[in-house]
């Protein structure tokens, strides 16, 4: 398991390009239709992650339909959070994510709440602790959307557990 100052918890690109190999390994796919012929949209106009599927028209990010969807704080700062409610053995606190983070408590609370009910949505209530046995636990909890809608749309990867 990697440490806190991975790229991917200090570098919003570096999270953004975690979350895209785990949730594409074979390239990015059309979150909409499915289709693997997407352009990438680069430059200053575009967002960071931003893609165009040619098949379908729409754009999308690695995020649209997880439960880091139309969140406006940076990604690597949700995979830090994930990473502490993961890592902690004893649960960590909204105010300690708080504290860690440098964001404030209504943030962190709105964020572990997020992170908790995805978890727990996905399968059932569990502890959140680097103990859990299932290796796919991490990863559905990243990909699972608060709201069911998407839920079946999305590829549940089950990844060995030091990638987060
Ligand atoms: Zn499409």
């Amino acid at each position: 398991m990697d440490d806190i100052l991975a790229p991917r918890f200090i570098d919003p690109v570096a999270a953004r390009k975690h979350l895209e190999a785990l949730r594409w390994p074979d390239g990015p796919e059309c979150v909409h239709c499915g289709s693997a012929d997407v352009t990438r949209l680069e430059g200053k106009k575009h967002r960071d992650g931003l893609l165009q599927c040619n098949h379908c028209r729409e754009q999308f990010t690695v995020t649209v339909g997880t439960v880091f969807e139309r969140s406006k704080i940076p990604l690597n700062k949700w995979l830090l959070c994930n990473h502490l409610l993961c890592a902690g053995k004893k649960g960590v606190s909204a105010h300690q994510i708080h504290r860690m983070l440098g964001i404030t408590y209504k943030t962190a609370w709105f964020m572990c709440h997020r992170l908790r009910e995805a978890m727990t949505a996905s399968l059932g209530p569990q502890p959140y602790c680097c103990d859990n046995p299932s290796n796919a636990f991490r990863t559905v909890a990243l990909f699972s959307s608060i709201a069911s809608i998407s839920r079946d749309r999305i590829a549940l990867h089950v990844v060995e557990p030091s990638v987060f």
